[in-house]
């Protein structure tokens, strides 16, 4: 991959539109527009202005599209380089078109992430927030958009920052002591360095304890359904939903795969999973069903347990079926359905399914009595799981170069603590402070960068 060239992709959604934009990002922009672009002023194509103008094919000179172009040079745009950009109209055939009008001229057309890639080389942002940009096309709900664009915004790279700093002033107090290391140090100078390291390592621990907080806000809340087949766990997830996306059947056993839907509860994300219900078959299918719906309910944040109150429960049914069996330290809510027909469950049978729920509410997916009720608690629960920092780290490209960094900082304290070696000392600090910056710097690991970009769509 080259910067040396120009890169060409659509930007804009692909399909039908109002208008679609294709871009392109180089040191041919000029050159390219002005054998492709025939502007209808005078004034030509003048930079930071939308200008109409003929989108011409300059082998056959045939014109592609009426269309706005604007000239944006370098350094003040988002890749850093020149960038030129036309709005043409929202075809995908037109698309087509200019952009293999733009090849014909010079320009490649970009792989994935490439436009971010290049700003980020060029230094107009880092890894962190070109990842965000990816976060914030990628939202779903505005609080995953609002962790995005804190993101965006530096929140994340500014907390690494801090922590790069603590970490360079233990480097720079180890590396002082390094020309003097055939003395004996003073041991209050040791233990200022194994504080210093502990602190640092403290932070990144802080800032590891926020991965799964963070992730849950932009990927959603795993919530998941369960209880005896029949129950009306598809009709409340239905209800959750406003819309009729799961089977909803008088015959039990529907629902014979795990079946996900995100929905967004009050700016909120919850992925509802709705789980065959837990019972003994006969049947492979079922069987497998069952088995499925159990490995769901181990990545649960929150199982919602749903009973149909109307039809008398079996003690002896009241683990396998209400509730999970094993505890997942998933939050549970406990919903007793069918209040629109008479309970026939007994106190003792209530107390029992009961047990150990952080909430227990009553509802009717036929009336919708209790629903509201239902997304409450769950946004409640939602909001008390996630807790109130967003700007965390959110990959495991993250958590992974933090677990890397922390191993080098305790590898640095047991050598900091033992007063003879200051050499190893900076050795482990040095690794520790590369671990950290690969969160942040653009670094000459290819094939990282790729995995990166990779993720990001073409024109992005
Ligand atoms: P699941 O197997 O637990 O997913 O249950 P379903 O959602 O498929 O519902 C099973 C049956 O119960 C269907 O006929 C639903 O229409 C019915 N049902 C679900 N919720 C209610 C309710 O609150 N009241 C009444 N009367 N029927 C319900």
């Amino acid at each position: 991959m080259y910067l040396s060239d120009t890169i060409v992709a659509c930007a804009t959604a692909p399909g039908r539109g109002a208008i679609a934009i294709v871009r392109l990002s180089g040191p041919q922009c000029v050159a390219i527009a002005e054998r492709m672009f025939q502007p209808r002023s005078q004034c030509g194509l003048e930079p930071w202005r939308l200008t109409r103008g003929n989108v011409i094919d300059s082998r056959s000179g045939q014109c592609l599209d009426d269309a706005l172009a604007v000239y944006c040079p370098a350094p003040r745009t988002y890749t850093g380089e020149d960038v030129l950009e036309f709005h043409c109209h929202g075809a995908p055939v037109v698309v087509e078109q200019v952009v293999a009008g733009a090849v014909a001229c010079g320009a490649r057309v970009a792989e994935p992430g490439e436009f971010s890639r290049r700003a980020v080389l060029n230094g107009k942002m880092d890894l962190l927030q070109a990842e965000a940009i990816a976060d914030l096309v990628n939202a779903r709900v505005a609080a995953g958009a609002r962790a995005a664009w804190d993101q965006l915004q530096g929140a994340l790279s500014r907390r690494l920052q801090s922590i790069r700093h603590d970490l360079l002033r233990v480097l720079a107090d180890v590396e002082a002591s390094l020309d003097f290391s055939d003395d004996e140090l003073p041991e209050e100078d040791c233990q200022r360095r194994v504080d210093a390291i502990a602190a640092v390592q403290k932070e990144i621990r802080n800032l590891l304890s926020g991965f799964s907080a963070s992730r849950r806000v932009r990927n959603g809340i795993r919530v998941v359904f369960t209880g005896l087949p029949n129950a009306g766990k598809s009709s409340l997830i239905n209800r959750l939903l406003g819309f009729g996306r799961m089977i909803v059947s008088k015959e039990p056993g529907t629902t014979r795969d795990v079946v996900e839907e995100c929905v967004d509860l009050g700016g909120m994300a919850f992925v509802l999973a709705d789980t065959a219900g837990l019972r003994e078959s006969d049947s492979s299918a079922e069987t497998e069903a069952v088995s499925r719906a159990r490995a769901t309910l181990r990545e649960a944040d929150v199982t919602v347990c749903v009973v149909d109150s109307s039809v008398p429960y079996d003690a002896a049914d009241a683990e396998g079926g209400g509730m999970p069996r094993e505890e997942t330290g998933a939050r549970r809510v406990v919903v007793f359905n069918k209040s629109d027909l008479a309970c026939v469950l007994t106190r003792a049978a209530r107390e029992s399914l009961s047990r150990r729920a952080d909430r227990v509410l009553r509802a009717s997916a036929a009336t919708g009595e209790g629903c509201d009720a239902l997304g409450e608690a769950l946004r409640e629960i939602g909001s008390d799981i996630t807790g109130p920092e967003a700007a965390g780290i959110s990959r495991i490209r993250h958590q992974e170069a933090l677990g890397r960094t922390l191993e080098s900082l305790a590898a640095a304290r047991t050598l900091a603590a033992d007063e003879t070696v200051p050499e190893l000392v900076a050795l482990e600090l040095r690794q520790a402070l590369r671990e950290l910056e690969s969160l942040t710097q653009p670094f000459d690991n290819e094939e990282v960068l790729d995995r990166i970009f990779a993720e990001f769509c073409i024109g992005k």
